[in-house]
């Protein structure tokens, strides 16, 4: 729901779910789980599908132990973090002995790494993936996705691969192949030889490339996934078919059926903020302006962040606290706000609906009471018992400036954090 989808930006694509916007990354992360590459290799092992031979390590002394194991001349220390883009961001290293496995590692562990796709701040790296290092000869893009609109899982390749694929899309579109499987065919083998003539492999080649199709798509279903991409599959000096990269999403509403997948989470590559929303049954997204915006329902938060844009304000976050609320609810959700010392102003849009706003003007003034506020809050109540809750807020002897109109509560919060930008 709070999707942007990037497929609406490129003509002729269809609608896909896979795009990087700026915007949408943190947002995404709200309904799927992600997973670092060596879990999804290994998951990726169990379907057949082919991938380099290696070992994850914690430590550089475990990592030379590793590439001792997995014996060859040429290894590949690759930082497991939450992110795409690791290569260009110096995630990703070679090594041709193992004295520079000790090195690459001990730069890699405990660095937070920093790519176009995580923002400023960057990902903690607690591990590495010790790799044998394979000779590449031809690089391609591998996805499977779902096509919302469609409902139906959707195969993507390319022979731009190793590349970033929003960017190939964007620009060279007739580049990228796809096919949307039938759910009661199953991924029929003339969709494979579509797929695959037009990467331009045949003989052997061609009938690999069909069983890392079909498993690839009876991994996406068995394991509830949302986006499986390798990007690169390889071709390799010996002609073999490798998924050097992996990339795996699943959808957050199948993890009570998915034990194992569940015990894969590694939240520190988490928002601490959003991770601890998620616990209270909130839904807290972090974003750059100043703003701290407290709203129920999607469309409201949407709504919110246009109006706050349009008078020239940035929103900090914004928090959903949903339909049926509670005063213990809305202190959590100050605190969150307010844990984020970017917060110059505070704006609470509720439309009580199913929620009654005297309910969320109790909350309010008990969050006021519990906890140090230390910015200017506006609050928009609108909707069932409004009035109500203004005039306790007028009451409570606290500082709120208190608004009906939404237009109005956006430009007095924009003042109060200090003006347009
Ligand atoms: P990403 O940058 O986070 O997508 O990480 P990838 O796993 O895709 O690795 C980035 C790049 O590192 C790849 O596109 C390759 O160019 C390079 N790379 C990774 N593994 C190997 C390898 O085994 N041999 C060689 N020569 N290059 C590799
Ligand atoms: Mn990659």
């Amino acid at each position: 729901m709070y999707s942007r989808r990037f497929s609406e930006q490129v003509p002729g694509l269809p609608k896909l779910d896979c795009g990087t916007l700026r915007v949408r990354r943190p947002l995404q992360r709200k309904s799927n789980m992600n997973l670092h590459e060596y879990q999804s290799k290994a998951l990726f092992s169990e379907y057949g599908i082919p991938v380099p031979a290696g070992e994850v390590a914690a430590s550089p002394q475990e990592a030379v132990e590793a590439a001792g194991r997995l014996g060859g001349e040429l290894w590949v220390i690759k930082a497991q973090a939450h992110t795409g883009g690791r290569g260009k961001a110096g995630g990703v290293k070679l090594a041709r002995t193992l004295e520079e496995v000790e090195a690459a590692a001990r730069e890699l562990i405990g660095m937070r790494l920093v790519t176009r796709q995580t923002g400023p701040a960057g990902l903690p790296v607690h591990k590495v993936l010790v790799e044998q290092g394979s000779d590449i000869e031809r690089e391609f893009y591998l996805g499977a996705l779902l096509d919302r609109a469609r409902s139906r899982i959707t195969f993507m390749a390319s022979r731009a691969g190793g590349m970033n694929i929003e960017e190939v899309a964007a620009e060279t579109p007739e580049q990228i192949l796809s096919t949307v499987v039938d759910p009661a065919a199953g991924l029929q083998p003339f969709q494979a030889r579509y797929l695959g003539f037009g990467l331009g492999f045949s003989g052997d080649q061609l009938k690999r490339f069909g069983r890392i199709l079909s498993g690839l798509y009876r991994l996406y279903l068995d394991k509830d996934a949302s986006l499986i991409e390798i990007n690169p599959l390889v071709v390799t000096a010996g002609g073999e078919l490798l998924a050097l990269d992996a990339k795996l999403n699943i959808d957050d509403s199948a993890l009570y059926r998915q034990p194992v997948i569940r015990e894969m989470r590694d939240i520190s590559q988490e928002d601490p903020r959003e991770a601890e929303a998620a616990e209270h049954d909130l839904n807290f997204i972090s974003l750059d302006g100043d703003i701290g915006c407290m709203v129920n329902g999607a469309g409201l938060a949407m709504a919110t962040m246009d109006l706050v844009k349009l008078e020239g304000g940035e929103p900090a976050n914004f928090l959903d606290v949903g339909g049926g609320t509670t005063a213990e609810r809305v202190t959590e959700a100050f605190k969150l706000i307010l844990s984020d010392d970017k917060v110059r102003a505070v704006l609470v849009n509720i439309f009580g609906g199913i929620v009654r706003c005297d309910l969320i003007a109790e909350g309010i003034i008990a969050a006021a009471r519990n906890i140090e506020i230390t910015v200017p809050v506006v609050v928009r109540l609108q909707g069932t018992n409004h009035e109500k809750g203004l005039a306790m807020l007028a009451e409570s002897g606290l500082e709120f400036i208190t608004e009906e109109d939404f237009t109005e509560a956006a430009r007095k919060a924009v003042a109060a954090a200090g003006g347009a930008q």
